[in-house]
């Protein structure tokens, strides 16, 4: 059982606030986790450590920090069954995702290991004669990472890792609901050789013990993943102290299906980025937008694997579908699939909870036709795995219609064409655009974010999430000998 509390200053530590108890959510007589949760003296103290270990992180060369997180990785690999058991646990997503999950967070730490070796700036041509022109990188200081729990393990290691390699001092705070996959995290880390107060971590309430990260003057870099109106709070925050932030926030992510689509491959990236973690992914599809032509066809094949599809504990290799994490997800879900029918939209599949699963927040995939532009649940974040399907008759119309929310995370195009191909990945306003496959997913080397009201800030992941946590220096350096004229710029 990993650690239940915070990490302060190398040393784990039970904070002064209220017990927390979070339950299985797919066994809701289960108590994964109960523990005292910190309160803002413990941020404080949090950041305090991190400031005063900053000047001894900075100076260790940056190929040394990166061989800690490449340490951490091989553990982590050790570890891969246990953390994906605890994750399933935890958060409900079926344990072949979890795996998926916890390989995605280990590929990042060796990905930003090596990038110890790789952090550097540029050499440049200078105007003057006998100059040497050059950027540099350096660490910026104490970052403040705050994460959601749909990806308990990965989110912090896209953040964690790459501000570490970077030479900065972190203060985490783990959404309340996945404490204890974060803390498997730290551990590792901890076991690598991160020396104390490197990395510190707070298990509290976003409103107390998040606040104090975000407004305190010494985090004067913030990364948060999260939901929309605790990012621009977040963001404003940050800009009031002139902090560097980036915030990666809600999708409402389409896929169009053309004519030309191979609709079975259509069918399975509906079904796996609609349903895939119970629907719980900031990429997931949630729009399903169809050419007439093919609408009825699909839909037939949509409906028919959906309602195949098998709800239950993810720990049960049998299960395709986990639960939703809580019963405030569940409230919101539902009231959603009210809402749709109160306007008229047509309910295709699912829309019930799912009796025969047991005592969790089992509910079916469900799908709802006929939306609208004009509909919440086309503009709106359900977070669950509720989908609205809409038709069209030309490619223009499919992209209006995929361009007309606020959100601009992620996208998927089915067709068989290269230049209808070509035109989406240009015309598409999303951070990330997937052809011929769900619009799921991120790779450590690749880098990962949204535009619009999705994303604001420097990208994570890949070069650009570890350059996130620098600032560059600009280094002039003449070289004329003494006597010779040296020019003024
Ligand atoms: P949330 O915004 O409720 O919480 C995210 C984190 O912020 C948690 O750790 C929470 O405790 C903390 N927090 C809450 N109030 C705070 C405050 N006032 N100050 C500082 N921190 C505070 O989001 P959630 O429900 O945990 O996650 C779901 C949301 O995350 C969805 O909207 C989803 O789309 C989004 N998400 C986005 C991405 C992406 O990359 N774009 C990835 C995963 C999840």
């Amino acid at each position: 059982m990993p650690h239940q509390g915070s990490y302060i200053n190398g040393a784990w530590v039970t904070g002064a606030g209220k017990v927390q108890r979070n339950l299985n959510p797919a066994d809701l007589a289960e108590v994964v986790a109960e523990f005292p949760t910190a309160r803002s003296a413990d941020a404080l103290a949090a950041i305090a450590a991190a400031e005063a270990a900053w000047p001894m992180w900075k100076a260790v060369p940056a190929p040394e920090r990166g061989r800690i997180l490449a340490r951490a990785a091989a553990i982590a690999r050790t570890r891969l069954d246990e953390i994906a058991t605890l994750l399933t646990r935890e958060e409900g997503k079926i344990l072949a995702e979890a795996k998926g999950e916890v390989i995605k967070g280990i590929n990042c730490l060796d990905f930003c290991g090596g990038q110890g070796y790789r952090l550097g700036g540029k050499v440049l041509p200078s105007e003057a004669v006998d100059t040497a022109a050059s950027t540099l990188r350096q660490p910026i200081g104490v970052a403040g990472i705050i994460t959601p729990w749909n990806f308990p393990w990965s989110n912090p290691c896209w953040k964690i890792a790459p501000a570490l390699v970077a030479g900065c001092t972190v203060v985490f705070k783990p959404a309340s609901a996945t404490p204890l996959t974060a803390s498997c995290l730290v551990e590792i880390l901890e076991e690598a050789g991160l020396p104390a107060g490197v990395l510190n971590m707070v298990v509290g309430s976003g409103a107390e013990v998040g606040e104090t990260i975000v407004t305190h003057p010494a985090t004067k870099v913030l990364s948060f993943t999260g939901s929309n109106p605790v990012g621009a709070r977040l963001y404003e925050s940050g800009a009031r102290k002139l902090a560097k932030v980036t915030c990666e926030m809600g999708g409402k992510n389409a896929l169009i299906v053309m004519p030309d689509a191979d609709l079975e491959r259509a069918v399975e990236g509906v079904i796996g980025g609609g349903f895939g973690s119970s629907g719980q992914r900031c990429t997931a599809t949630s729009r399903l937008l169809v050419h007439v032509d093919v609408k009825a066809r699909l839909l037939e094949m949509l409906v028919a694997a959906t309602s195949a599809l098998k709800v239950g504990n993810g720990l049960d290799p049998t299960s395709q579908m986990g639960p939703v994490v809580d019963q405030d997800q569940l409230h919101t879900d539902l009231s959603y699939i009210e809402i749709a029918k109160h306007e008229g939209l047509k309910l295709i599949a699912g829309g019930s909870m799912e009796a025969s699963a047991g005592n969790g927040y089992f509910l079916r995939p469900t799908i709802f036709d006929g939306a609208k532009a004009t509909h919440r649940l086309f503009q709106e974040e359900v977070f669950g795995p509720v989908l609205a399907v809409s038709e069209f008759t030309t490619y223009e119309e499919a992209i209006e219609l995929a361009n007309g929310v606020v959100f601009g995370l992620s996208s998927a195009l089915y067709t068989q064409s290269l230049v209808t191909a070509q035109r989406f990945i240009q015309d598409i306003h999303a951070g990330m655009a997937h052809v011929n496959e769900p619009s799921i997913g991120g790779e450590a080397q690749l880098p990962f974010g949204g535009v619009g009201c999705t994303g604001v800030g420097d990208r994570e992941m890949g070069e650009e999430g570890v350059n996130f946590f620098t600032q560059l220096k600009t280094v002039f350096i003449n070289y004329a000998r003494s006597g010779e004229r040296s020019m003024c710029r």
